[in-house]
Protein backbone atom coordinates (compact mmCIF):
# COMPACT_ATOMS: atom_id res chain seq x y z
CA UNK A 1 0.00 0.00 0.00
CA UNK A 2 1.41 3.50 -0.95
CA UNK A 3 2.00 5.30 2.45
CA UNK A 4 0.62 8.68 1.42
CA UNK A 5 -1.32 10.71 3.63
CA UNK A 6 -5.30 11.87 2.97
CA UNK A 7 -4.50 14.73 3.80
CA UNK A 8 -1.40 15.84 1.50
CA UNK A 9 -3.46 14.29 -1.30
CA UNK A 10 -6.23 16.60 -0.42
CA UNK A 11 -4.24 19.56 -0.33
CA UNK A 12 -2.30 18.95 -3.82
CA UNK A 13 -5.56 18.23 -5.17
CA UNK A 14 -6.64 21.59 -4.20
CA UNK A 15 -3.65 23.38 -4.98
CA UNK A 16 -3.45 21.71 -8.44
CA UNK A 17 -7.40 23.00 -9.53
CA UNK A 18 -6.48 26.43 -7.99
CA UNK A 19 -3.52 26.90 -9.89
CA UNK A 20 -5.03 25.79 -12.99
CA UNK A 21 -8.30 28.22 -12.24
CA UNK A 22 -6.28 30.82 -11.66
CA UNK A 23 -3.85 30.71 -14.28
CA UNK A 24 -6.97 30.24 -17.17
CA UNK A 25 -8.59 33.16 -15.48
CA UNK A 26 -5.55 35.26 -15.58
CA UNK A 27 -4.80 34.51 -18.85
CA UNK A 28 -8.43 34.74 -20.48
CA UNK A 29 -8.96 38.00 -18.37
CA UNK A 30 -5.47 39.42 -19.66
CA UNK A 31 -6.37 38.45 -23.17
CA UNK A 32 -9.80 40.22 -22.83
CA UNK A 33 -8.21 43.17 -22.13
CA UNK A 34 -5.76 43.03 -24.62
CA UNK A 35 -8.52 42.53 -27.28
CA UNK A 36 -10.66 45.59 -25.84
CA UNK A 37 -7.42 47.71 -26.40
CA UNK A 38 -6.49 46.02 -29.71
CA UNK A 39 -10.18 46.96 -31.00
CA UNK A 40 -9.79 50.39 -30.05
CA UNK A 41 -6.38 51.20 -31.26
CA UNK A 42 -7.75 49.91 -34.76
CA UNK A 43 -10.90 52.40 -34.04
CA UNK A 44 -8.03 55.17 -33.63
CA UNK A 45 -6.28 54.32 -36.62
CA UNK A 46 -9.62 54.34 -38.81
CA UNK A 47 -10.41 57.58 -37.43
CA UNK A 48 -7.02 58.96 -38.19
CA UNK A 49 -7.53 57.57 -41.72
CA UNK A 50 -10.94 59.72 -42.08
CA UNK A 51 -9.11 62.75 -40.86
CA UNK A 52 -6.62 62.45 -43.89
CA UNK A 53 -9.24 61.83 -46.45
CA UNK A 54 -11.35 64.76 -44.95
CA UNK A 55 -8.41 66.99 -45.28
CA UNK A 56 -8.27 65.50 -49.37
CA UNK A 57 -12.36 66.42 -49.42
CA UNK A 58 -11.23 70.15 -47.92
CA UNK A 59 -8.82 70.21 -51.27
CA UNK A 60 -11.12 69.07 -53.49
CA UNK A 61 -13.43 72.30 -53.16
CA UNK A 62 -10.41 74.78 -53.06
CA UNK A 63 -8.29 73.53 -56.26
CA UNK A 64 -5.68 76.07 -55.94
CA UNK A 65 -4.78 75.17 -51.86
CA UNK A 66 -1.48 73.28 -51.79
CA UNK A 67 -1.84 69.97 -50.91
CA UNK A 68 -0.58 68.91 -47.47
CA UNK A 69 0.81 71.91 -46.94
CA UNK A 70 3.21 73.19 -43.78
CA UNK A 71 0.24 73.63 -41.94
CA UNK A 72 -1.53 70.79 -42.85
CA UNK A 73 -2.35 69.03 -39.32
CA UNK A 74 -2.54 65.54 -41.00
CA UNK A 75 0.99 66.07 -41.33
CA UNK A 76 1.70 67.91 -38.26
CA UNK A 77 -0.27 65.33 -35.68
CA UNK A 78 -0.22 66.44 -31.78
CA UNK A 79 3.43 64.94 -30.59
CA UNK A 80 1.11 62.15 -27.99
CA UNK A 81 0.08 59.58 -28.46
CA UNK A 82 2.41 59.10 -31.60
CA UNK A 83 0.11 59.06 -34.96
CA UNK A 84 2.74 58.88 -37.92
CA UNK A 85 1.16 59.74 -41.24
CA UNK A 86 2.23 59.05 -45.06
CA UNK A 87 0.88 60.15 -48.68
CA UNK A 88 2.18 57.65 -51.63
CA UNK A 89 1.73 58.27 -55.42
CA UNK A 90 -0.53 55.50 -57.17
CA UNK A 91 3.08 53.86 -58.05
CA UNK A 92 4.07 53.51 -53.94
CA UNK A 93 6.05 56.40 -53.94
CA UNK A 94 6.37 58.52 -50.62
CA UNK A 95 5.31 62.16 -51.55
CA UNK A 96 4.38 63.55 -47.92
CA UNK A 97 5.36 61.97 -44.95
CA UNK A 98 4.28 63.34 -41.20
CA UNK A 99 7.51 65.16 -39.17
CA UNK A 100 7.25 62.97 -36.59
CA UNK A 101 8.91 60.49 -39.20
CA UNK A 102 12.10 62.10 -39.65
CA UNK A 103 14.07 60.62 -42.68
CA UNK A 104 12.34 57.11 -41.41
CA UNK A 105 9.70 56.26 -43.90
CA UNK A 106 6.57 54.17 -42.67
CA UNK A 107 7.15 50.59 -44.43
CA UNK A 108 4.96 50.18 -47.55
CA UNK A 109 2.42 47.10 -46.91
CA UNK A 110 2.40 46.08 -51.19
CA UNK A 111 -0.59 43.68 -50.57
CA UNK A 112 -2.62 47.05 -49.61
CA UNK A 113 -2.04 48.66 -52.52
CA UNK A 114 -2.57 46.35 -54.90
CA UNK A 115 -6.72 46.58 -55.33
CA UNK A 116 -8.22 50.12 -54.26
CA UNK A 117 -11.32 48.46 -54.03
CA UNK A 118 -10.21 47.20 -50.80
CA UNK A 119 -10.93 50.21 -49.05
CA UNK A 120 -8.98 50.42 -45.27
CA UNK A 121 -6.63 48.01 -44.71
CA UNK A 122 -4.85 47.38 -41.04
CA UNK A 123 -1.45 45.21 -41.72
CA UNK A 124 0.13 43.04 -39.22
CA UNK A 125 1.81 44.49 -36.40
CA UNK A 126 5.23 45.52 -37.24
CA UNK A 127 8.41 47.48 -35.91
CA UNK A 128 9.75 50.92 -37.02
CA UNK A 129 13.25 50.83 -36.02
CA UNK A 130 12.65 49.04 -32.41
CA UNK A 131 8.80 50.79 -32.75
CA UNK A 132 6.11 48.22 -32.11
CA UNK A 133 3.11 49.93 -34.38
CA UNK A 134 0.01 49.23 -36.52
CA UNK A 135 -0.37 50.96 -39.98
CA UNK A 136 -2.97 51.31 -41.88
CA UNK A 137 -3.40 51.90 -45.82
CA UNK A 138 -6.45 53.37 -47.10
CA UNK A 139 -7.30 54.99 -50.79
CA UNK A 140 -7.54 58.58 -51.07
CA UNK A 141 -9.92 60.56 -53.14
CA UNK A 142 -8.73 62.10 -56.21
CA UNK A 143 -8.70 65.71 -56.67
CA UNK A 144 -7.06 67.75 -59.18
CA UNK A 145 -3.15 68.57 -59.34
CA UNK A 146 -2.03 65.46 -57.15
CA UNK A 147 -0.91 62.32 -57.97
CA UNK A 148 -1.34 61.39 -54.23
CA UNK A 149 -3.25 57.94 -54.23
CA UNK A 150 -2.65 56.22 -50.74
CA UNK A 151 -2.78 57.48 -47.32
CA UNK A 152 -0.59 55.41 -44.32
CA UNK A 153 -1.40 56.12 -41.03
CA UNK A 154 0.68 53.95 -37.86
CA UNK A 155 -0.04 53.83 -34.65
CA UNK A 156 2.60 53.23 -31.64
CA UNK A 157 1.90 50.26 -29.92
CA UNK A 158 4.11 50.82 -26.89
CA UNK A 159 1.70 51.57 -24.58
CA UNK A 160 -0.27 48.19 -25.67
CA UNK A 161 2.79 46.42 -24.75
CA UNK A 162 3.66 48.11 -21.65
CA UNK A 163 0.11 47.17 -20.50
CA UNK A 164 0.68 43.52 -21.58
CA UNK A 165 3.99 43.21 -19.63
CA UNK A 166 2.58 44.68 -16.57
CA UNK A 167 0.02 42.04 -16.58
CA UNK A 168 2.20 39.07 -17.31
CA UNK A 169 4.45 40.28 -14.75
CA UNK A 170 1.29 40.97 -11.95
CA UNK A 171 0.29 37.38 -13.48
CA UNK A 172 3.16 36.35 -12.50
CA UNK A 173 3.45 37.69 -8.98
CA UNK A 174 0.41 37.04 -7.99
CA UNK A 175 -0.14 33.24 -9.05
CA UNK A 176 3.02 31.67 -7.22
CA UNK A 177 1.52 33.73 -3.97
CA UNK A 178 -1.97 32.66 -4.67
CA UNK A 179 -0.67 29.01 -5.13
CA UNK A 180 0.57 28.88 -1.91
CA UNK A 181 -1.85 30.79 -0.28
CA UNK A 182 -4.45 28.10 -1.33
CA UNK A 183 -1.73 25.38 -0.38
CA UNK A 184 -1.97 26.61 3.07
CA UNK A 185 -5.76 26.79 3.24
CA UNK A 186 -6.06 23.35 1.58
CA UNK A 187 -3.42 22.12 4.40
CA UNK A 188 -5.32 23.80 7.10
CA UNK A 189 -8.70 22.31 5.71
CA UNK A 190 -7.89 19.16 4.97
CA UNK A 191 -6.53 18.70 8.83
CA UNK A 192 -9.94 20.65 10.00
CA UNK A 193 -12.54 17.67 7.69
CA UNK A 194 -10.05 14.90 8.65
CA UNK A 195 -9.22 15.91 12.28
CA UNK A 196 -12.45 13.89 13.71
CA UNK A 197 -11.59 10.50 11.36
CA UNK A 198 -8.72 10.70 13.66
CA UNK A 199 -10.57 10.19 16.79
CA UNK A 200 -12.11 7.02 14.77
CA UNK A 201 -8.97 5.76 13.68
CA UNK A 202 -7.65 6.17 17.65
CA UNK A 203 -10.80 4.52 18.97
CA UNK A 204 -10.76 1.68 15.88
CA UNK A 205 -7.42 1.27 17.19
CA UNK A 206 -7.89 0.90 20.92
CA UNK A 207 -11.37 -1.83 20.35
CA UNK A 208 -9.63 -5.38 21.16
CA UNK A 209 -11.58 -8.68 21.78
CA UNK A 210 -11.98 -7.42 25.63
CA UNK A 211 -13.50 -4.15 25.01
CA UNK A 212 -15.72 -5.05 22.00
CA UNK A 213 -18.47 -3.02 23.76
CA UNK A 214 -16.33 0.39 23.14
CA UNK A 215 -18.06 2.68 20.61
CA UNK A 216 -16.62 5.75 18.57
CA UNK A 217 -18.22 8.33 19.43
CA UNK A 218 -21.45 9.55 17.65
CA UNK A 219 -21.46 12.86 15.56
CA UNK A 220 -24.46 14.94 15.77
CA UNK A 221 -24.30 15.92 12.15
CA UNK A 222 -25.57 13.58 9.58
CA UNK A 223 -23.11 13.78 6.79
CA UNK A 224 -20.42 11.44 5.82
CA UNK A 225 -18.68 10.81 8.51
CA UNK A 226 -21.59 10.67 10.78
CA UNK A 227 -22.95 8.07 8.66
CA UNK A 228 -19.27 5.83 8.37
CA UNK A 229 -19.23 6.21 12.39
CA UNK A 230 -22.86 5.37 12.59
CA UNK A 231 -21.87 1.99 10.05
CA UNK A 232 -18.78 1.63 11.90
CA UNK A 233 -20.83 1.31 15.09
CA UNK A 234 -23.54 -1.11 14.00
CA UNK A 235 -20.46 -3.26 12.41
CA UNK A 236 -18.71 -3.25 16.57
CA UNK A 237 -22.31 -4.06 16.99
CA UNK A 238 -22.95 -7.19 15.38
CA UNK A 239 -19.19 -7.98 16.10
CA UNK A 240 -19.42 -8.11 19.75
CA UNK A 241 -22.88 -10.41 19.12
CA UNK A 242 -20.90 -12.54 16.91
CA UNK A 243 -18.21 -12.81 19.42
CA UNK A 244 -20.32 -13.53 22.71
CA UNK A 245 -21.93 -16.16 20.74
CA UNK A 246 -18.72 -17.32 20.02
CA UNK A 247 -17.88 -17.55 23.35
CA UNK A 248 -20.60 -19.11 24.77
CA UNK A 249 -20.90 -21.42 21.68
CA UNK A 250 -17.06 -22.75 22.89
CA UNK A 251 -18.28 -22.20 26.81
CA UNK A 252 -21.11 -24.53 26.09
CA UNK A 253 -19.53 -27.06 23.32
CA UNK A 254 -16.63 -27.70 26.53
CA UNK A 255 -19.38 -27.84 29.14
CA UNK A 256 -21.16 -30.26 27.07
CA UNK A 257 -17.86 -32.95 26.25
CA UNK A 258 -16.36 -32.69 29.55
CA UNK A 259 -19.42 -34.84 31.48
CA UNK A 260 -18.88 -37.89 28.89
CA UNK A 261 -14.98 -37.40 28.79
CA UNK A 262 -15.04 -37.65 32.40
CA UNK A 263 -17.60 -40.48 32.62
CA UNK A 264 -15.57 -42.64 29.90
CA UNK A 265 -12.22 -41.59 31.79
CA UNK A 266 -14.06 -42.66 35.38
CA UNK A 267 -15.12 -45.75 33.32
CA UNK A 268 -11.53 -46.67 31.78
CA UNK A 269 -10.02 -47.07 35.26
CA UNK A 270 -12.47 -48.61 36.27
CA UNK A 271 -12.28 -51.25 33.87
CA UNK A 272 -8.33 -51.17 33.96
CA UNK A 273 -8.34 -51.32 37.87
CA UNK A 274 -6.41 -54.07 39.19
CA UNK A 275 -8.21 -56.98 39.94
CA UNK A 276 -11.79 -55.92 37.88
CA UNK A 277 -13.94 -59.12 37.11
CA UNK A 278 -14.93 -59.54 33.48
CA UNK A 279 -18.09 -58.83 34.25
CA UNK A 280 -17.24 -55.17 35.74
CA UNK A 281 -15.47 -54.33 32.56
CA UNK A 282 -18.15 -55.44 30.22
CA UNK A 283 -20.23 -52.58 31.81
CA UNK A 284 -17.78 -50.31 31.99
CA UNK A 285 -17.07 -50.37 28.47
CA UNK A 286 -20.59 -50.39 27.69
CA UNK A 287 -21.24 -46.82 29.42
CA UNK A 288 -17.84 -45.90 28.14
CA UNK A 289 -19.49 -46.35 24.58
CA UNK A 290 -22.73 -45.12 25.13
CA UNK A 291 -20.70 -42.07 26.27
CA UNK A 292 -19.37 -42.14 23.47
CA UNK A 293 -22.01 -42.32 20.91
CA UNK A 294 -23.58 -39.55 23.02
CA UNK A 295 -20.65 -37.54 22.27
CA UNK A 296 -20.58 -38.36 18.23
CA UNK A 297 -23.79 -37.04 18.06
CA UNK A 298 -23.26 -34.62 19.89
CA UNK A 299 -20.36 -33.53 17.62
CA UNK A 300 -22.46 -34.54 14.21
CA UNK A 301 -24.91 -32.17 15.71
CA UNK A 302 -22.99 -29.45 16.26
CA UNK A 303 -21.12 -29.87 12.60
CA UNK A 304 -24.17 -30.14 11.22
CA UNK A 305 -25.82 -26.95 12.76
CA UNK A 306 -22.44 -24.95 11.83
CA UNK A 307 -22.31 -26.23 8.30
CA UNK A 308 -26.13 -25.18 7.61
CA UNK A 309 -25.64 -21.79 9.33
CA UNK A 310 -22.13 -20.65 7.38
CA UNK A 311 -23.51 -22.13 4.39
CA UNK A 312 -20.25 -24.24 3.94
CA UNK A 313 -22.09 -27.17 3.06
CA UNK A 314 -25.04 -25.94 0.62
CA UNK A 315 -27.86 -28.36 1.19
CA UNK A 316 -28.69 -30.68 -2.07
CA UNK A 317 -32.18 -28.76 -2.82
CA UNK A 318 -34.51 -30.61 -5.23
CA UNK A 319 -38.28 -30.90 -5.79
CA UNK A 320 -39.01 -33.27 -2.30
CA UNK A 321 -42.10 -34.59 -1.32
CA UNK A 322 -43.03 -34.95 2.07
CA UNK A 323 -45.02 -37.95 2.77
CA UNK A 324 -42.48 -40.66 2.41
CA UNK A 325 -40.22 -38.39 5.01
CA UNK A 326 -43.84 -38.15 7.56
CA UNK A 327 -43.97 -42.43 6.62
CA UNK A 328 -40.63 -43.13 7.53
CA UNK A 329 -40.61 -40.80 10.47
CA UNK A 330 -44.07 -42.21 11.68
CA UNK A 331 -42.11 -45.91 11.74
CA UNK A 332 -39.50 -44.51 13.75
CA UNK A 333 -42.30 -42.33 16.09
CA UNK A 334 -44.10 -45.70 16.81
CA UNK A 335 -41.03 -47.60 17.63
CA UNK A 336 -39.83 -44.72 20.60
CA UNK A 337 -43.57 -44.10 21.65
CA UNK A 338 -44.33 -47.79 21.85
CA UNK A 339 -40.97 -48.23 23.92
CA UNK A 340 -42.48 -45.78 26.18
CA UNK A 341 -46.47 -46.48 26.31
CA UNK A 342 -47.05 -43.46 24.00
CA UNK A 343 -49.98 -43.65 21.77
CA UNK A 344 -49.05 -42.44 18.42
CA UNK A 345 -50.38 -41.84 15.37
CA UNK A 346 -50.00 -39.90 12.04
CA UNK A 347 -51.64 -38.42 8.99
CA UNK A 348 -50.35 -37.45 5.93
CA UNK A 349 -51.39 -35.65 2.37
CA UNK A 350 -49.90 -37.35 -1.32
CA UNK A 351 -49.58 -34.30 -2.88
CA UNK A 352 -47.46 -31.52 -0.97
CA UNK A 353 -43.63 -31.41 -2.09
CA UNK A 354 -41.30 -28.54 -0.78
CA UNK A 355 -38.25 -27.38 -2.50
CA UNK A 356 -35.50 -28.85 -0.24
CA UNK A 357 -33.45 -31.49 1.13
CA UNK A 358 -34.87 -34.64 1.95
CA UNK A 359 -31.88 -35.78 4.42
CA UNK A 360 -32.28 -32.04 6.65
CA UNK A 361 -36.50 -32.45 6.67
CA UNK A 362 -36.33 -36.05 7.93
CA UNK A 363 -33.88 -34.84 10.58
CA UNK A 364 -36.54 -31.85 11.30
CA UNK A 365 -39.55 -34.12 11.74
CA UNK A 366 -37.64 -36.59 13.84
CA UNK A 367 -36.23 -34.14 15.91
CA UNK A 368 -39.99 -32.88 16.98
CA UNK A 369 -41.22 -36.46 17.24
CA UNK A 370 -38.87 -37.60 19.62
CA UNK A 371 -39.13 -34.68 21.60
CA UNK A 372 -42.66 -34.91 21.91
CA UNK A 373 -42.09 -38.55 23.02
CA UNK A 374 -39.20 -37.94 25.29
CA UNK A 375 -41.50 -34.74 27.07
CA UNK A 376 -44.74 -37.28 26.70
CA UNK A 377 -45.18 -39.17 30.33
CA UNK A 378 -46.81 -43.02 29.76
CA UNK A 379 -50.39 -42.86 28.57
CA UNK A 380 -50.22 -39.85 26.55
CA UNK A 381 -50.39 -39.52 22.65
CA UNK A 382 -48.33 -38.03 20.19
CA UNK A 383 -49.76 -37.16 16.67
CA UNK A 384 -47.81 -35.69 13.52
CA UNK A 385 -49.42 -34.47 10.66
CA UNK A 386 -48.79 -33.14 7.72
CA UNK A 387 -51.24 -31.01 5.76
CA UNK A 388 -51.51 -28.35 2.86
CA UNK A 389 -52.89 -24.55 3.84
CA UNK A 390 -52.59 -22.69 0.58
CA UNK A 391 -48.95 -22.78 -1.09
CA UNK A 392 -47.60 -23.94 2.01
CA UNK A 393 -46.58 -27.37 3.48
CA UNK A 394 -47.85 -27.88 7.05
CA UNK A 395 -46.03 -30.47 9.29
CA UNK A 396 -47.72 -30.48 13.04
CA UNK A 397 -46.59 -32.62 15.70
CA UNK A 398 -48.70 -32.21 18.43
CA UNK A 399 -48.30 -34.34 22.15
CA UNK A 400 -50.20 -34.22 25.39
CA UNK A 401 -47.24 -34.03 27.79
CA UNK A 402 -45.21 -31.69 29.98
CA UNK A 403 -45.81 -28.54 28.15
CA UNK A 404 -43.50 -25.92 28.29
CA UNK A 405 -43.47 -22.81 30.64
CA UNK A 406 -44.40 -19.33 28.98
CA UNK A 407 -40.61 -18.07 30.09
CA UNK A 408 -39.18 -20.98 28.12
CA UNK A 409 -40.72 -20.31 25.13
CA UNK A 410 -38.16 -17.86 23.72
CA UNK A 411 -35.41 -19.97 24.58
CA UNK A 412 -36.35 -23.54 23.47
CA UNK A 413 -34.76 -22.62 20.14
CA UNK A 414 -30.88 -21.28 21.06
CA UNK A 415 -28.15 -24.14 21.38
CA UNK A 416 -27.73 -25.87 24.26
CA UNK A 417 -31.16 -24.59 25.97
CA UNK A 418 -32.92 -27.38 28.30
CA UNK A 419 -35.86 -26.76 29.78
CA UNK A 420 -36.25 -27.55 33.55
CA UNK A 421 -38.41 -30.82 32.08
CA UNK A 422 -35.28 -31.88 30.54
CA UNK A 423 -33.14 -31.39 32.71
CA UNK A 424 -34.93 -33.77 35.65
CA UNK A 425 -35.54 -35.96 32.45
CA UNK A 426 -33.43 -38.70 32.20
CA UNK A 427 -33.90 -38.77 28.60
CA UNK A 428 -33.48 -35.02 27.74
CA UNK A 429 -30.76 -34.51 24.66
CA UNK A 430 -27.69 -32.00 24.78
CA UNK A 431 -30.09 -29.37 23.92
CA UNK A 432 -29.32 -28.70 20.17
CA UNK A 433 -32.29 -30.48 18.87
CA UNK A 434 -34.79 -27.70 17.74
CA UNK A 435 -31.56 -25.29 16.84
CA UNK A 436 -31.02 -27.51 14.33
CA UNK A 437 -35.44 -28.01 13.80
CA UNK A 438 -34.65 -24.42 13.30
CA UNK A 439 -32.17 -23.86 11.23
CA UNK A 440 -33.54 -26.78 8.78
CA UNK A 441 -36.88 -24.80 8.55
CA UNK A 442 -34.78 -21.83 8.23
CA UNK A 443 -32.64 -22.41 5.31
CA UNK A 444 -36.03 -24.04 3.58
CA UNK A 445 -37.25 -20.47 3.83
CA UNK A 446 -40.04 -22.21 6.22
CA UNK A 447 -41.13 -20.64 9.82
CA UNK A 448 -42.10 -22.63 13.10
CA UNK A 449 -44.31 -22.18 15.90
CA UNK A 450 -45.29 -23.45 19.02
CA UNK A 451 -48.16 -23.30 21.39
CA UNK A 452 -47.82 -24.78 24.48
CA UNK A 453 -49.60 -25.42 27.86
CA UNK A 454 -47.43 -27.17 30.79
CA UNK A 455 -49.60 -30.05 31.76
CA UNK A 456 -51.50 -30.19 28.66
CA UNK A 457 -48.79 -30.31 25.96
CA UNK A 458 -47.52 -29.03 23.26
CA UNK A 459 -47.94 -28.52 19.22
CA UNK A 460 -44.92 -27.53 17.06
CA UNK A 461 -46.12 -26.50 13.02
CA UNK A 462 -43.51 -26.05 10.38
CA UNK A 463 -44.80 -24.28 7.75
CA UNK A 464 -42.77 -24.55 4.42
CA UNK A 465 -43.28 -23.13 0.86
CA UNK A 466 -44.93 -25.59 -1.63
CA UNK A 467 -42.53 -26.72 -4.22
CA UNK A 468 -45.14 -25.15 -7.15
CA UNK A 469 -44.61 -21.40 -5.27
CA UNK A 470 -40.96 -21.98 -3.95
CA UNK A 471 -40.59 -22.90 -8.04
CA UNK A 472 -41.37 -19.22 -8.57
CA UNK A 473 -39.15 -17.65 -5.68
CA UNK A 474 -36.84 -21.12 -4.98
CA UNK A 475 -34.75 -20.78 -1.36
CA UNK A 476 -31.36 -19.29 -3.09
CA UNK A 477 -28.99 -22.25 -3.05
CA UNK A 478 -26.27 -20.19 -3.01
CA UNK A 479 -27.18 -18.25 0.80
CA UNK A 480 -28.38 -19.54 3.55
CA UNK A 481 -31.01 -17.43 5.23
CA UNK A 482 -30.58 -16.44 8.50
CA UNK A 483 -34.09 -14.95 9.35
CA UNK A 484 -35.56 -16.03 12.25
CA UNK A 485 -38.38 -18.44 12.30
CA UNK A 486 -42.00 -17.30 13.64
CA UNK A 487 -41.37 -18.36 17.29
CA UNK A 488 -44.78 -18.01 19.29
P1 LIG B 1 -33.25 -31.47 24.19
O1 LIG B 1 -32.11 -32.20 23.65
O2 LIG B 1 -33.07 -31.05 25.59
O3 LIG B 1 -34.55 -32.12 23.91
P2 LIG B 1 -34.15 -29.54 22.33
O4 LIG B 1 -33.41 -28.44 21.66
O5 LIG B 1 -34.73 -30.58 21.45
O6 LIG B 1 -33.19 -30.13 23.41
O7 LIG B 1 -35.28 -28.89 23.18
C1 LIG B 1 -35.00 -27.80 24.03
C2 LIG B 1 -35.92 -27.77 25.19
O8 LIG B 1 -37.25 -27.53 24.77
C3 LIG B 1 -36.00 -29.09 25.89
O9 LIG B 1 -35.00 -29.21 26.85
C4 LIG B 1 -37.39 -29.04 26.55
O10 LIG B 1 -37.33 -28.34 27.75
C5 LIG B 1 -38.19 -28.21 25.57
N1 LIG B 1 -39.01 -29.05 24.69
C6 LIG B 1 -38.78 -29.36 23.40
N2 LIG B 1 -39.80 -30.10 22.90
C7 LIG B 1 -40.71 -30.23 23.88
C8 LIG B 1 -42.00 -30.87 23.97
N3 LIG B 1 -42.53 -31.50 22.94
N4 LIG B 1 -42.63 -30.76 25.12
C9 LIG B 1 -42.09 -30.10 26.17
N5 LIG B 1 -40.90 -29.50 26.16
C10 LIG B 1 -40.23 -29.57 25.03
Amino acid sequence: MKSRSLRFELTFWYSTVMAVTLLVMGVAVEQVAYNRISASIDNSLRQAAFTVISEVGVLRSKPDAEPFGENSTVLNPPPWPPRYVQILSSSGEVLYRSANLGQYPLPIDSAALRDRGRGMVISPDMRLHGEPIRMITFPLPEYNGSDAAWGQVALSLHDLDRARKKNQLALAIILPAAIGISAVAGWWLARRALRPIDGVIRTAQRIRAANLNERIAPRDVDDELGRLINTLNELLERLELNFRQVSRFSADVSHELRTPLTIIQGEAEVALREGATREEMQLALEVALDEAQRMSKLVKNLLMLARLETGQERPHFVETPLAPIVEDVSEEGLALARAKGVTFSAHTVENASVWGDAVLLHQLAFNLVDNAVKYTPAGGTVELSLSRNGSSARLSVKDTGVGIDEAELGKIFDRFYRGDSARNHTEGGSGLGLALVAQIADVHKGTIQVTSKPGEGSVFTVTLPLASQAGKARPDMTEVSMTEGIRS
